[in-house]
């Protein structure tokens, strides 16, 4: 059976930021059902969730970067009802926060590069302690991009040499780039390999990961085509790097995302959609203190410019001046003049939005189940799960047509899932909201687009299939190489 470990620094429900929390959760069980051994192994942050667990020590050394040492424990969840094998790298003073990213004015860690490379330095060191070893490294975004370099080029983990990874790009907009001046918090590597790691004149990690790692994949076929389009700076490597480059869709984990059991909803999906959806409208309506007898439109998500979050205040105003009809449902946290002026909005609409800054596991699956439509104006999406949970809680979505939103997508012109809309501006925001919403004006369309989206099948099985066949080749290669 082979054993794959994924190295990341989120893992759902022990430590979520976003979508790669989802996917590196969920992808171990759909491949363990395949016959893998699959793994994860995250830092051990302060989280509710790894705080609340019972954990056993599996080793602990001393790790040196930098000026700094560091006593590193490495634990592994204790529950045996859990799916898989679930390791966490206890480094303190650098992962023992309840955050993941982001201090409390919301801004990124100042000690991104230390966390970063501490935690690949650890992972890498336990792995040489261990007597038996991984078929492949699956590492995840820039976070985990060193870790291919070190194995080939730093003779500290040259135990591992011959070990296959694969990196994943779950988001290609965060790449890890530090000054020179990081590079002492590396062990001691080939000087004739130094270039590998430089990019534009500074150490990026997400460059290196795309230069040294056996494959690269990205989390859509769609994203995958945009990326050797225009990857700004990046374009001319992922195009060099072409041929071992492959888009796979990301599938949702339908156990979790199940409106029949979601013990977070009030009302479970019995057997009608549109009951479901009416039932669950009416709760929340309460909940958050607006009707239920108009067309609900959200938004769930980071407020970032990537997420297209700076056209929705404008595009609401817009909207609302003119139509009254719309309830706009929004739940969201990040860029704070964002949030201002949707917090402005729900004082000047007070019926017709419902602002909420926080970030709320439970809401966003009563918003998914109470909606009618979900909007998506992400300037890039390299998956996108929410389009996927909103369609099974039979949620249409409006959707720039970008990455994996062109994947998921198609315009109900097409015979497709749900609204599609470009260029991304305001004007064609409203303008498909508008379409949108007299689409709701035909019942019997209506009812026939939720269940069809309802139906349709976005579990993990097929692309944890795919996953598999690469970790196979990869497999296959590294015996041919030693
Ligand atoms: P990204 O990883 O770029 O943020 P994805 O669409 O891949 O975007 O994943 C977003 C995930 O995070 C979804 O599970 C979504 O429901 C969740 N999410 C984002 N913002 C919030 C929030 N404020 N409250 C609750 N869940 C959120």
């Amino acid at each position: 059976m082979m054993k794959i470990l994924n190295i990341s620094t989120e893992c759902y429900p022990a430590a979520k930021a976003g979508g790669l929390g989802d996917v590196v959760g969920a992808l171990p069980i759909y491949l363990n059902k395949l016959d893998c051994e699959a793994s994860v192994i995250i830092p051990k942050y302060s989280t509710d969730w790894m705080v609340s667990k019972k954990w056993k020590k599996k080793s602990q050394f001393e790790l040196e970067s930098g000026n700094n040492t560091y006593q590193i424990t490495i634990f592994i969840l204790n529950d045996t009802s859990f799916p898989y094998d679930l390791y966490a790298v206890d480094i303190p003073t650098l992962f023992d926060r309840k955050s993941i990213y982001l201090d409390e004015n919301g801004k990124g860690y100042k000690d991104e590069a230390e966390r970063n490379v501490v935690f690949q330095l650890s992972v890498l060191t336990w792995l040489c302690r261990l007597k038996y070893k991984f078929d492949v490294l699956h590492c995840h975004d820039h976070m985990s991009g060193l870790i291919p370099f070190l194995i080939d080029h730093s003779q500290v983990f040259s135990r591992l040499k011959k070990t296959p990874t694969l990196f994943t790009i779950h988001n290609g907009q965060y790449q890890g780039i530090f000054n020179w001046s990081k590079s002492e918090l590396l062990p001691a590597y080939e000087p004739s390999a130094r270039g590998l790691l430089e990019w534009d004149g500074k150490i990026n990690s997400l460059a290196c990961a795309i230069k040294c790692s056996w494959m690269v994949s990205t989390v859509s076929p769609s994203y995958m085509k945009e990326l050797k389009e225009n990857f700004g700076s990046l374009t001319s490597l992922i195009r060099h790097e072409s041929s071992k480059c492959i888009g796979i869709l990301n599938g949702i984990d339908t156990s979790v995302w199940n409106p029949k059991t979601d013990s977070l909803l009030p009302i479970t999906f019995k057997t009608e959609i549109s009951r479901f959806k009416i039932d669950n409208k009416k709760e929340l309506s309460s909940k958050l203190n607006i009707g239920s007898n108009k067309v609900w439109i959200s938004f769930i998500g980071r407020l970032a410019y990537e997420k297209g979050a700076d056209l929705l205040a404008p595009a609401i105003d817009q909207l609302l001046t003119k139509k009254r009809e719309i309830i706009f449902v929004l739940l969201g946290s990040g860029d704070e003049n964002v949030a201002i002026a949707l917090k402005q909005l729900e004082i000047k609409y007070p019926k017709n939005i419902s602002v909420t800054i926080a970030y709320n596991e439970a809401l966003s699956h009563q918003i998914y189940a109470a909606s009618d439509f979900l909007m998506m104006p992400s300037r890039f999406e390299p998956c996108g799960l929410n389009q996927m949970y909103a369609m099974r809680y039979g949620t249409i979505p409006i959707v720039n047509h970008t990455g994996g939103l062109i994947d998921t997508v198609p315009d109900i012109d097409f015979d497709g899932n749900g609204f599609d809309y470009t260029p991304n501006n305001v004007e064609k925001l409203c303008q498909v909201i508008i379409r949108a919403v007299s689409f709701t004006k035909n019942k019997e369309d209506m009812e026939k687009l939720r269940q069809k989206i309802v139906a349709l099948d976005f579990s993990w099985e097929k692309s944890a299939q795919e996953y598999k066949n690469i970790y196979q080749n990869l497999i296959i290669l590294s015996n041919h190489a030693s």
